[in-house]
């Protein structure tokens, strides 16, 4: 019986690749392709219309998007719209492009902090904005990959970060300007220092930084009546009757004993510092970290207290209020992002009560 033998067409032939080519090592060569007759493409478009059941829809609108999206925070949109049209303000040949749509497409939680993604659409272009540490634009044709850009935009965040500029919230630096420059200051010298003679002076900037504090932010009005006003330069007892008018009531109890506490701690701990002839760039660091937190924590309570603005939502009680000036109005009001009540300041931010407008 006749054995069928099929013939290779030529360039296939085999080859033993665990034989002869053993010795072979990475990079393979490749073997080449036949060469082939060049496919004839039609250099113009068929105009002949094409009769099919299947058609492939076109791309649905902005506008048509917008009216139909369904779980969008418009609050927290309005916010990223408002974001890149300043932007572009600031660019003449970019003045006229306007945001068309806009859609969050990836939050991502990186210690401790949500960097939301999103994808923003205008009469020009394609863009993203990533918001969290900080917020930046980026043209979606220089990055198209979202994930690689988030990489890159995080490592840009910790770069800025790393200067030092204070604080994230524009309000205490604004408030607390003079105290979080010298602040700064201390961690420039500590960042420069290399002998304990220059990390005992850091221990001097950190006390001019907690006496620089204590002059923005007291006032005679702490001092009760039957009360001896203390001495401009004496931190713990100023600092504790800021403490006393910047959380007071019953419910402040803690935050109040805690605020008192981290006061005469941090004061000490600089003071040691400043004495210390063996002080090493450990303690200081921890001097520059307890000075920091000393502005962070009372500037907290302070801008509580100043802006008089309810915590929780009087209607649904969630925390997630956003304060939006309403000139109009002559002052700031707080809006719920969960049910979209509208809260006025409050005298009493102890006991937050909602009024509704
Ligand atoms: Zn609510």
């Amino acid at each position: 019986m006749k054995r069928l033998v099929r013939s290779r067409p030529p360039g296939f032939e085999t080859r033993n690749t665990f034989g002869a080519n053993e010795q072979q090592h990475y990079p393979f060569v490749m073997p080449k392709a036949q060469k082939t007759a060049k496919r004839k493409v039609a250099s113009k478009k068929s105009s002949r219309k094409i009769k099919s059941d299947c058609i492939i829809p076109p791309r649905v609108p902005n506008a048509a998007i917008n009216q139909f999206a369904f779980k969008r925070d418009d609050a927290e949109g309005q916010k990223i719209v408002e974001y890149v049209e300043w932007q572009w303000g600031k660019d003449k040949q970019r003045s006229d492009e306007r945001v068309t749509f806009l859609e969050k497409v990836l939050t991502e939680h990186v210690m401790g902090v949500a960097n939301n993604c999103w994808n923003v659409h205008t009469n020009k272009g394609q863009w993203w904005v990533i918001d969290g540490y900080m917020t930046n634009l980026y043209s979606q044709k220089l990055f198209p990959s979202l994930d690689y850009l988030l990489s890159f935009h995080l490592g840009l965040a910790l770069r800025v970060n790393s200067e030092r500029t204070g604080t994230d919230d524009p309000r205490l630096a604004d408030r607390l300007a003079a105290a979080f420059r010298k602040s700064e200051q201390a961690a420039q010298a500590l960042d420069a220092s290399s002998e304990s003679e220059e990390v005992q002076a850091v221990g001097m900037r950190c006390r001019e930084t907690l006496l620089a504090f204590i002059r923005s932010v007291c006032n005679p009005a702490m001092v009760p009546a039957d009360t001896e006003t203390p001495k401009a330069a004496n931190f713990i007892r100023w600092s504790e009757l800021a403490a006393n008018y910047l959380a007071s009531g019953s419910r402040n109890e803690r935050i109040r004993g805690y605020l008192k506490a981290l006061a005469k701690e941090t004061w000490e701990l600089v003071n040691w510092l400043t004495h210390t002839a063996s002080a090493s760039k450990v303690e200081g660091t921890m001097a520059i970290d307890a000075t920091h937190s000393i502005l962070e924590a009372f500037g907290d309570a302070l801008i509580r207290h100043e802006r008089q603005m309810p915590e929780r939502c009087g209607r649904c009680g969630s925390l997630r209020l956003q304060l939006v000036y309403m000139p109009e109005m002559d002052h700031d009001t707080a809006i719920c992002q969960t049910c979209g009540f509208l809260m006025a300041p409050d005298d009493t931010p102890e006991s937050p009560i909602a009024i509704p407008l």
